[in-house]
């Protein structure tokens, strides 16, 4: 399986293009599980892709998190949660590494 920080040096190779049409799907992808997701629902939040853009500045409580099944999770080698409260893969790998 690819690791993160190997993701991260593909994703750094990629044409702009390549790189939003990734995004792109990615985010269908999140759609189903960040949409579903119990820490997500009802707070009025409508952005996704949080394990790539960071925290959200609508979700605040952690009440359960569906990443661990999202397929992204071992396409782009993540391995934290809660991305929409503690932030982003690479944020999170930033903290670890502190
Ligand atoms: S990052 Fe995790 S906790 Fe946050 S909305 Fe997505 S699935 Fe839920
Ligand atoms: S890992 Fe979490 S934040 Fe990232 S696309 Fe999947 S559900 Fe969304």
């Amino acid at each position: 399986m690819v690791s993160f920080e190997e993701s991260m040096d593909m994703m750094a190779a990629m044409s702009k293009e390549d790189m939003m049409a990734a995004m792109d799907a990615n985010k269908k992808i999140c759609a189903t599980f960040c949409g579903n997701c119990p820490s997500y629902s009802g707070t009025g939040e409508t952005e996704l892709l949080f394990c790539s853009t960071g925290k959200s500045g609508k979700i605040t409580e952690e009440k359960g998190c569906l990443c661990g099944g999202c397929p992204v999770t071992p396409k782009m080698g993540l391995r934290w949660s809660y991305y929409c409260t503690r932030g982003s893969g690479r944020e999170q790998m930033a903290a670890e590494n502190k």
